[in-house]
């Protein structure tokens, strides 16, 4: 039996958090929080992982998705965490997380003669052989122009003179970051949502612990522990300030956005990465998608909701089209999100000079802080860290193991991919069901396949969202740790970005479906749905406004759930 993130598990997880002294506490359950959480758990401390809204609800569900060692970096001569996020590409494609994550082919275009062959293929060729062999089924590869085009064929054949294609690593951040999550509860971690850390216990001038607000009730406690991590991404320097201070360097956030278009509206065989005058532009294939990100502009407004506005969309649209023949149009959006990179704050004025390299720092006894990095290296950050919070520990501490700790699911996920076809005909699924349940689940998939067995109807297609089973939505409650709508919408599943109506109709469907587990009544109900369906007007509103500051006044319109619950 695999450890569950259910609504009795985190009951249970609330109740130990007050009654004993932790180890470690970690404070923010993105990919960094999360990491952190497994790594100390597996040297045998004990753990406490708290999180103010959901798995991943900050930056660590809203990046490009990439496991990539960052040709950026290569250009900025970083060797160093080009060479460390390759291996980190690596370890999860083979080891951590197969299931998860894959491998993604992508061209980078050639737009002048000779000179971008040679400087691209220069910069390329470096980095392939820096990632030799690590993870990837193919090196890059020279292409003409014309079997570009045979790869690629909507783009703008005046566009390009050829291409150069190389592999990097995709997975799903948002359900990466909540396995991550579970697979440290599974070696013991404590780990609690909508429980938000508002200040720190001190002895003399020694960090102790926090005071959290669980925000489903309102309900106000202490935990206490040895040594406290503040992971929290671009709330870092707003958690320093209840310490006193800002700690010994400062987080600035950098907003990115992405759009989603029906995959029918690009014919390619590939991705596509290029340079842009501001940052780098990306067309993944997504499912029945692609995903086009993305911008890389200042954000001072609210971190919790950070909006995409129409000039934001519009300016990847015309990204994206300088490159295509067949050119895309806003009526070919059907979903958008922004996120926050979480930048050391550094000397230039530019965000995308700064360094996505991490650091840590103690800045009282008792606290360590972490941040910067980017989403691939979330393991060595949270070794870091995990390993600036022993230091001062009075027994001897094992090092990181966490190479060698694959997440939930990795464990004979090859196996059962192989016998997809045979499982499909056992299951009474279609192959491309049990590939879509492997490449979610992994191993896990068996879970699943028991909720269907004992309600048969669950292996149906969700009516509003029929990528999606109905056993996908109760198994995000039952088994992940969802407790809202959005958690499941917008987290477990992509339906709030891969749907036409952004979920609105899948979220009076999927209430229904989760209300047993989650305790929901008629009344619960309707708040859930009303609520998603204001989150979602919201968004749609600020997606329509001009600048940063009206995108910000619009999405403001709707109040995260979690807050609406505990009246902040
Ligand atoms: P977060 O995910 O933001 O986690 C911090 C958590 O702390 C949040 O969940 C928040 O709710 C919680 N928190 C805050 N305050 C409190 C409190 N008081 N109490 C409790 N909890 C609290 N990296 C890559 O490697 N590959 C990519 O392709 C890539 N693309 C990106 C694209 C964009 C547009 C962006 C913005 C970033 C991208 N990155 C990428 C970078 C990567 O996504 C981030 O570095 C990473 O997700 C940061 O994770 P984190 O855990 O540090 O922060």
């Amino acid at each position: 039996m695999t450890m569950t993130l259910s609504p009795e598990t985190r009951a249970d997880a609330l109740q130990d958090l007050q009654a004993e002294e932790l180890d470690v506490l970690i404070i923010g359950a993105g990919v960094t929080g999360a990491g952190c959480a497994l790594d100390a758990v597996t040297r045998g401390l004990r753990v406490g992982l708290v999180e103010a809204r959901d798995y991943a609800s900050g930056t660590s569900s809203r990046s490009t998705k990439l496991f990539h060692g960052g040709l950026r970096y290569l250009e900025q001569l970083d060797f160093g965490l080009v060479f460390e996020a390759l291996k980190e590409r690596k370890l999860a494609l083979q080891t951590l997380c197969p299931h998860l994550a894959k491998p993604v082919k992508f061209i980078y275009p050639l737009q002048r003669r000779g000179i971008d062959r040679i400087y691209a293929g220069l910069g390329i060729g470096v980095y392939d052989v820096m990632g030799a062999g690590r993870g990837v089924p193919q090196h890059f590869r020279h292409l003409s122009r014309r079997k570009t085009l045979e790869l690629f064929p909507s783009a703008e054949r005046t566009a390009l003179t050829g291409g150069i294609t190389f592999y990097e690593g995709q997975v799903d951040d948002a359900r990466h970051t909540m396995m991550i999550a579970r697979t440290a509860a599974r070696f013991g971690a404590l780990v609690a949502t909508s429980t938000r850390v508002t200040g720190f216990l001190r002895e003399q001038d020694r960090v102790v612990g926090v005071t959290v607000r669980e925000l489903e009730t309102g309900t106000e406690f202490s935990i206490r522990a040895k040594q406290v991590i503040n992971a929290a991404g671009v709330w870092m320097d707003e958690i320093q300030e209840m310490v006193g201070g800002r700690g010994q360097f400062r987080v600035r956030a950098s907003k990115g956005v992405h759009l989603l278009v029906p995959r029918n509206r690009i014919n390619a065989a590939a991705g596509l990465i290029t340079r842009t005058e501001k940052s780098l532009l990306f067309v993944i294939p997504w499912g029945s998608h692609w995903i086009i990100g993305t911008t890389d502009t200042e954000w001072d407004l609210d971190l919790a909701h950070p909006a995409a506005s129409q000039a934001d969309i519009d300016y990847l649209l015309d990204q994206a089209n300088s490159l295509l023949a067949d050119k895309l149009t806003r009526q070919d959006v059907v979903g958008v999100y922004a996120g926050l990179r979480p930048l050391l704050a550094g000397e230039s004025d530019s965000t995308s000079k700064l360094s996505r390299e991490h650091a840590v720092a103690s800045p009282v006894p008792g606290l360590v802080m972490v941040a910067g990095g980017k989403y691939t290296t979330y393991r060595v950050m949270a070794k870091d860290a995990v390993d600036a919070a022993v230091r001062g520990f009075d027994r001897s501490v094992p090092p990181c193991r966490t190479e060698d700790v694959p997440i939930v699911g990795a464990d004979g996920y090859l196996g059962f991919w192989n016998a997809r076809c045979q499982l499909a005909g056992q299951w009474g699924l279609r192959v491309g069901q049990v590939e879509h349940l492997l490449n979610r689940y992994g191993s896990l998939v068996e879970e699943l396949i028991e909720l269907i067995r004992e309600q048969p109807e669950l292996g149906e297609p969700l009516d509003s969202a029929p990528e999606y089973l109905k056993v996908e939505a109760v198994y995000a409650a039952s088994h992940e740790g969802a407790l809202h709508l959005d958690d499941i919408l917008a987290r477990r599943t992509r339906i709030s970005i891969e749907t036409w109506d952004r979920g609105v109709a899948a979220a009076a469907e999927v209430a229904q479906l989760v209300a047993p587990i989650l305790g929901w009544d008629a009344a619960a109900i309707t708040r859930e749905i009303e609520h998603y369906r204001l989150r979602v007007e919201a968004e749609r509103e600020s997606q329509h406004q001009p600048d940063d500051l009206s995108a910000d006044a619009a999405r403001l319109g709707a109040a995260d759930v979690r807050a609406l619950l505990s009246g902040r």
